[in-house]
Formats: structure tokens, C-alpha cells, sequence
């Protein structure tokens, strides 16, 4: 009988507003994720994410128009929380800070492309227009920034261009020396350092630039791929 009135008394603690009973660390999870991306979602005029610099453009288009953000998969609240786990075990063992963010400003100005009969000029700048670039680092330990990504399988081949690439913006940004790229799996663990950083003209080119899909394997994960003329099969 006590143990029943534990479990009843639980449950409550579960139950929402409108009576659907919600598993309290599922819906932790959940908001951890969507917190990120309705902060997304609300960013104002010429404003960017490191994030979308490095997927599909069209993306952003839906989730402006149809205002909807991505329902978080067990992947991605598996990946909460080993992020948090090992940020925390960070903080409190070495006193690195964890999700750190950065904010940077860059102006518009035109760009150019290299073309067999010279260049070709492929933006043309909007007079006073300023992007505000946001980004997030994982971890710091003041020295360098690290980047935490989790996997099903560690690939045997190299860093994929995508992981690099978020690198390269991230250096940028925090106005580091290097990033250090963490990959855990279930069977393995891997760091990587990546030193290069991209340059400005390389953000505004990323911001500037349509791109649909960015990846080929996008359109595989996409919650927008029925309504989307762009799909490719990847
Ligand atoms: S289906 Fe592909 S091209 Fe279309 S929005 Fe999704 S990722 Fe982009």
C-alpha cells in the first residue's frame, strides 16, 4: 500500500497541466534541446549560429516560415546527456567552463569568385549591414576551446569535413588556437586537434551562399523533406 501511494504520489509530479502524464527526465531532456533551438528560432534580423553556417539553407527558410523546430530524437537527448556529464565532470574536476558563448560581428562586403575570364563578382554588400555570428563552445579550459560529439561508431577514416569545418567557425569565433575534437562512441573515443581557423570572408561567404542540402546525407535526417523541392536521395 506504501509503495503504491510512492508511485501515485510520483506519477503526479509527472502529470502536466492538460493531465498527459510525462516522464519528468524525458521531458528534461526534451527541453535541453529545444531550448537551443527556440533560441534559434527567435534570433533576430542578420543574426546567425555557427550552426547555420554549416547545414542547409533551405532549413532555415521552413523553420522561419513554418515556425516548427526539430523534435528531438534519442540520439540527440543521448548526446545531451553525455555533454552534460562529462562538461560537468570537467568543471568540477579541472574547472574548465562549459557552454561557453561567444558573439562576433562581421560587415557585409562584396565577394568575389574566380572564374576562367577573371573575377565575377557574386554578392554585392548592403551598405551598413552588420551579421551578428553566435556561437557555443562545449568547453574551455582558457587555453584552448573543445568541441564534443557523440557517435553510434567512431569512423575509422578521418574527421569528417562537417566536425572540421564546425572546428575552423568555432576557432574563429572564440578567437582560439585550436579546437580539440572530441568523438565518443559506444566502443571508442577519439580526440582530434584542429588548428585552422576560417577567416571572415570565409563566414560571410558561408552566410551569404544558398546551399540545399549542404551535406549530401542531410536530406536523409530532415523533418522538412516531404515539402522540400531541394531533396536529394544520399
Ligand atoms: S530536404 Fe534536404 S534540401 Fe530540403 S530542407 Fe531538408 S536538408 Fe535541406
Amino acid at each position: 500500500m506504501e509503495k503504491k501511494r510512492a508511485i501515485d504520489e510520483m506519477i503526479k509530479t509527472w502529470e502536466l497541466e492538460d493531465n498527459v502524464v510525462v516522464d519528468p527526465i524525458l521531458a528534461l531532456l526534451h527541453e535541453q534541446v529545444i531550448e537551443h533551438e527556440r533560441k534559434m528560432l527567435e534570433r533576430g534580423e542578420n543574426v546567425v549560429w555557427v550552426t547555420d553556417l554549416l547545414r542547409c539553407s533551405q532549413k532555415r527558410i521552413f523553420e522561419e516560415k513554418l515556425g516548427l523546430v526539430q523534435m528531438p530524437t534519442f540520439e540527440m537527448l543521448h548526446g545531451v546527456i553525455v555533454h552534460e556529464g562529462l562538461e560537468i565532470l570537467c568543471f568540477t574536476k579541472f574547472g574548465w567552463a562549459k557552454e561557453v558563448e561567444f558573439e562576433k560581428e562581421v560587415e557585409d562586403r562584396d565577394l568575389y569568385e574566380q572564374t576562367e575570364l577573371g573575377e565575377k563578382l557574386v554578392h554585392e554588400a548592403v551598405e551598413g549591414r552588420v551579421w551578428k555570428v553566435h556561437g557555443r563552445v562545449d568547453m574551455c579550459d582558457g587555453k584552448r576551446i573543445y568541441e564534443i560529439k557523440t557517435l553510434s561508431v567512431i569512423p575509422s577514416a578521418e574527421v569528417s569535413e562537417h566536425y572540421r569545418r564546425q572546428c575552423e567557425f568555432l576557432n574563429w569565433l572564440a578567437d582560439a588556437d585550436e579546437c580539440m575534437l572530441i568523438e565518443l562512441s559506444h566502443t571508442g573515443y577519439r580526440k582530434t586537434i584542429i588548428r585552422e581557423k576560417a577567416t571572415e570572408e570565409d563566414v560571410l561567404r558561408a552566410i551569404i551562399e544558398f546551399k540545399a542540402p549542404r551535406w549530401a546525407w542531410e536530406c536523409r535526417y530532415c523533418q522538412y523533406s516531404r515539402w522540400c523541392q531541394y531533396k536529394v536521395a544520399g
